[in-house]
Order: C-alpha cells, then sequence, then structure tokens
C-alpha cells in the first residue's frame, strides 16, 4: 500500500529508486564480553581497521580531488601501527575487540587533541574512522553517505557539508532528510547537483532500506512503494514540463523587454558542467568556501589562483561575482572557526573572520586578481556577511587595491538592509543572501526544519528588506542581485523584480522555470505582484495571493 510523506520540495524535479538510508554512528556496547580468546579478538580488531582502511582508499581513488586527499589520509590514519598496538595491548588485557577497539581510539584521540592545533584538527576524521571500526565490528550499517553499488534515493535525518564531498551524483537519484530546511546544506547540495530533493519530511528515516520511493522535489511529496503506473504518470508530465520550460531561452527579460540577469550558483570545480550548460548569463555567486572544507589549512594562493581560474576561463566574457571566503557558523572550517563559540551564527563568521585572519583575504584576494588578469571574464568580488557601511567601504577599498574594479557586498544581516542607502554608496554592487537574511530577520536557526514557516522568503518582513535594498540601489544606479535560495522560487523571482532586484542567481537546475515565468509577466505586472505580496498579513497568504493573481 502506497504512503505519502509531506516535506518542503527544495530541489525541483521527480525521481524515484530503492532507499538508502544513511546510518548514525554507531553505539560502543558498554557490556560488550570478551570471547575468552585474546588472539581472536586481536584479529577480529585489527581486520576490522584494515576493512576499513581498505574501503577508504577504495573510495578515495574514485573521489574528486580534494576529497581524495582527505580520504588517502583518513585510510593512513586506520593502519597507524600506535593506534594498533594500543588495541592489541587492550584485548591482551581481557578486553572485546570492540571495547578495546573503542578505548584505543579515545586513547588515540586524547593524543591528537594534545599535539598542538594541526593534529587537533584530524580529530573528526578519526572519530569517523573509530565509528566505521565499530560497525565493522558489530556487523551495522556503515555510518556517513551509503554506497550500496546501484543508484539509490538517499534517506538521511540531515547532510553536513563534509557528509557530501565523496557524494556520487551519478548514484544518488534523489534526496529526502527527515530535518533540514529551504536553506539548508542538503537544499543547496541537491539543487547544485540538479538531484530532486524534500528536506523536513517528517517520518523519512522510519522508511525500510531498499523501498521503493518517489520523489516529487517541485510539490515536497514522498510516496512510499507506489504504484507503477502513478510512477510512470509522474515522470512523464515531469518531462513534458521540462519540454516545454525549454522552449524559452536567451537571457532574462519580461514580456515587455525588461532585463532581469539569470545568473547562476557554484561551488567549484564539481558544478561547472552544470554551470556552463545552463544558458545563464554568468555566475551571481562563485562560495569559494568550498574549497577550504575538510582540510587542515587553506589551500595555498596559487592552489586556489588555479581554481578561480578554470571557472573564469568556463566564463570567459560573461560575469562570474567571486564571493570570498564565509567561514563559520553553518560551513565551519577546521583552520579559522573558533570551537567553543556560544552563538556561532552570530559569531566571528564571513567577513569577520578577516579580522581575526587578515591573511586569509588578503592571499584570496590576490589569487583572485591573479586568475582575473589572465582571463577575459567579468570578475566581481563580494564580501559575506557585511553589517556596517564601514565593512563595506574596508572591503571595497582593499578590493580595487588588488586592481580587481568591482567590489560589493552580500546583504544577510537586517542591519545592512536597513542602511541599504549607506552601504550601496560605499561600494559597487549589492547581492541580497536571502538564507542568511531571513535567518537573521526572524532569528531562526537556517538548518532548523521545524522553523522551515519562520525561514520562509516570502514572510513579508524579508520582502520589506529586500525593498529597502533595491530602491537603494536603484536610487544609486548600482545593481542589487538576489542570490539566496529564494531566487530559485519562480513566483517569488516575479515578486524579487518588481521590488526592483536587476539579477538573480540560482542553481542551474532552476533557471528554465524561472526564465519562463520572468519572460510570462511585464515589469508593471511584477510591480503590482510585490504590492500584494508585501499587503499579505505573512509568507503563507503573500504566496497564495501572488499565485492567485498570476493565474487569473
Ligand atoms: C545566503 O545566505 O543567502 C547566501 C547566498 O549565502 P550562503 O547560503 O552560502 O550562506
Ligand atoms: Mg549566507
Amino acid at each position: 500500500m502506497a504512503q505519502t510523506l509531506s516535506g518542503i520540495g527544495v530541489s525541483p524535479g521527480v525521481a524515484t529508486g530503492p532507499v538508502a538510508q544513511m546510518a548514525a554512528p554507531p553505539v560502543v556496547p558498554t557490556d560488550a564480553t570478551p570471547s575468552g580468546d585474546p588472539e581472536a579478538e586481536n584479529q577480529a580488531a585489527l581486520a576490522a581497521m584494515q576493512a576499513v582502511a581498505a574501503t577508504l582508499e577504495e573510495r578515495a581513488s574514485r573521489a574528486p580531488e580534494e576529497a581524495a586527499g582527505v580520504l588517502a589520509a583518513q585510510a593512513m590514519m586506520a593502519q597507524d601501527p600506535t593506534l594498533a598496538s594500543k588495541v592489541t595491548a587492550g584485548v591482551q588485557a581481557g578486553k572485546a575487540a570492540v571495547t578495546a577497539v573503542a578505548e584505543a581510539f579515545e586513547e588515540f584521540r586524547a593524543m591528537l587533541a594534545a599535539a598542538g592545533p594541526y593534529m587537533a584538527e584530524r580529530v573528526a576524521d578519526l572519530d569517523d574512522l573509530r565509528n566505521r571500526t565499530v560497525a565493522t565490528l558489530l556487523g551495522v550499517p556503515m555510518p556517513g553517505v551509503p554506497d550500496p553499488g546501484h543508484p539509490f534515493v538517499l534517506v538521511a535525518v540531515d547532510l553536513a557539508p563534509a557528509d557530501t564531498a565523496t557524494l556520487d551524483a551519478k548514484r544518488v537519484r534523489g534526496i529526502v532528510t527527515e530535518e533540514g530546511g529551504p536553506t539548508s546544506h542538503t537544499a543547496i547540495l541537491a539543487k547544485s547537483l540538479g538531484i530532486p530533493a524534500v528536506v523536513a519530511c517528517r517520518g523519512a528515516t522510519a522508511v525500510a532500506e531498499g523501498d521503493t520511493v518517489l520523489v516529487d522535489g517541485t510539490e515536497g511529496s514522498v510516496i512510499v512503494s507506489p504504484e507503477e503506473a502513478t510512477v510512470r504518470e509522474a515522470l512523464d508530465a515531469h518531462e513534458a514540463k521540462l519540454a516545454s520550460l525549454q522552449a524559452v531561452s536567451g537571457p532574462g527579460r519580461t514580456a515587455d523587454g525588461h532585463p532581469v540577469q539569470l545568473l547562476v550558483n557554484i561551488a567549484g570545480d564539481r558544478d561547472l558542467a552544470a554551470a556552463t550548460a545552463a544558458d545563464a548569463e554568468g555566475v551571481g555567486l562563485f562560495r569559494t568556501e568550498f574549497l577550504f572544507l575538510d582540510r587542515p589549512d587553506a589551500p595555498t594562493s596559487e592552489e586556489q589562483q588555479a581554481v578561480y581560474q578554470r571557472v573564469f576561463e568556463a566564463f570567459s566574457g560573461r560575469k562570474v561575482v567571486v564571493r570570498t571566503l564565509d567561514a563559520g557558523a553553518d560551513k565551519p572550517l577546521q583552520f579559522v572557526t573558533v570551537p567553543d563559540e556560544p552563538n556561532p551564527a552570530l559569531g566571528v563568521r564571513g567577513l569577520r573572520t578577516s579580522r581575526r585572519h587578515p591573511r586569509l583575504l588578503e592571499e584570496q584576494l590576490a589569487a583572485v586578481a591573479g586568475a582575473a588578469a589572465a582571463s577575459t571574464a567579468q570578475v566581481w568580488v563580494m564580501a559575506p556577511m557585511v553589517s556596517t557601511p564601514a565593512e563595506a567601504a574596508a572591503f571595497a577599498e582593499q578590493v580595487h587595491g588588488h586592481g580587481l574594479g568591482t567590489a560589493g557586498v552580500m546583504v544577510e544581516v537586517p542591519a545592512a538592509a536597513v542602511r541599504a542607502r549607506h552601504v550601496a554608496a560605499a561600494c559597487d554592487f549589492l547581492s541580497i543572501g536571502t538564507n542568511d537574511l531571513s535567518q537573521y530577520t526572524y532569528a531562526a536557526d537556517r538548518m532548523a526544519g521545524e522553523l522551515a514557516d519562520l525561514l520562509d522568503a516570502w514572510q513579508p518582513a524579508l520582502l520589506e528588506l529586500v525593498r529597502l535594498t533595491a530602491e537603494a540601489g536603484g536610487a544609486l544606479g548600482k545593481p542589487v542581485g538576489v542570490c539566496g535560495e529564494a531566487a530559485s522560487d519562480p513566483l517569488l523571482a516575479l515578486v524579487f523584480v518588481g521590488l526592483g532586484v536587476t539579477s538573480l542567481s540560482m542553481a542551474p537546475v532552476s533557471v528554465p522555470a524561472v526564465r519562463a515565468a520572468v519572460a510570462a509577466h511585464t515589469l508593471a505586472e511584477c510591480r503590482g505582484l510585490a504590492g500584494l505580496a508585501l499587503e499579505a498579513e505573512d509568507g503563507r497568504a503573500a504566496r497564495s495571493a501572488v499565485r492567485a493573481a498570476t493565474r487569473s
């Protein structure tokens, strides 16, 4: 019997396949009884560590460059002789293999943590290794992204950036998470890979391994054990819709010819193929921190320059907006994030990181400038999490000092939106990050699925801040884009255009529907829709009013 689960559709499209659950870390039993044969216990423990190392080496051999390094280093750690001798000492002292392993890892962990900042940064990798070894010994599912050997629908509580480093987009047909919201990493990652996804889907983790599901990432529904006819119908309807959207092409224009630049969001090499194929006018948000994730230290200026160069070459002649490092809070980096910040989302993150690590920003700007000088792309640079006109002015001066002509800032903090005139006057352009702007406007953690109603970018308070920002840019003749996930909602895109936004940047998969929506309405109609949304009581009412008006 088919059963339907509901969540929030965050990456459009329809997909079907067997479920593979992402397992939680295994629990080490406190009452494991040793077999009484220390040699057998030792063999079992060392064999589990070898098996884990072999799997990691195999995964390293097919992972992209940066992820391969992390996996290979982890595999070496699993074969560390000191670790092995601690395990052996444990079983010889009469402990069960699983207990000896857990204790040896704990001891090794304390040693690493005490051995200076570089080694301390490997602790997370070591914990992952322990979990894998314990899972192998207990015969329970391996934690982390599963690899069942065939295409599947990934079901998880939520995904963190580190979980996704080795996610094989060819195998993952759909993603469903129990938690997460419309601006969570799961949402951003799924969209960037073009994988249909539903988040905040209650009951998803209770679906049995291997059960077939039909995921509708536009509607936000997941049908468990669907009838074959239902699957066929959904896939056919999706194909037909795609074909009709593809019929509209070229630069973004309203029905009366008002230009609205349509750009794509990328996070590095992995996204380039889809991004360049998207018939977009350039890149509106290049999230560079993904170059810095899962590393013990920052990539060198040369390493960075090589990546920037590849991106600029892929978009030669077109605009590429590079966002400088946005570390902290939901994007922790081993070497810069303060580990014990009581409130990381309100802490040293985004541009604020450069207060503590000024060289990091300097080196990044030098790398961007070097790559830009060797390319014909129109390179713009912007800073995340800017709060004041003074920060905007200092950043713009620094960027211009590197010979980069166009420096802007993201409007993600309500203070920047409220004072948008002054912020816009201090730099060359603004780009509204609706993911963080809704988080800070509603004081609602963007990763919290249960607060999704507050994080809804249709909320009139958020739209007021977008209006203020767009008007400020308009008054000074400076571009104002939206690059948060909200820009990929075709109806909301119309509202943004009506509010005066000059560009929309989104995952490549979202461009056709937004282009078609914009092309079907005049600027005056968009202004009318924006007025309806601003007058609404709440996000739900705003969406309904605009939906009704576009249907009439
Ligand atoms: C945003 O906050 O809207 C944004 C685009 O930045 P990120 O999602 O990377 O924080
Ligand atoms: Mg942000």
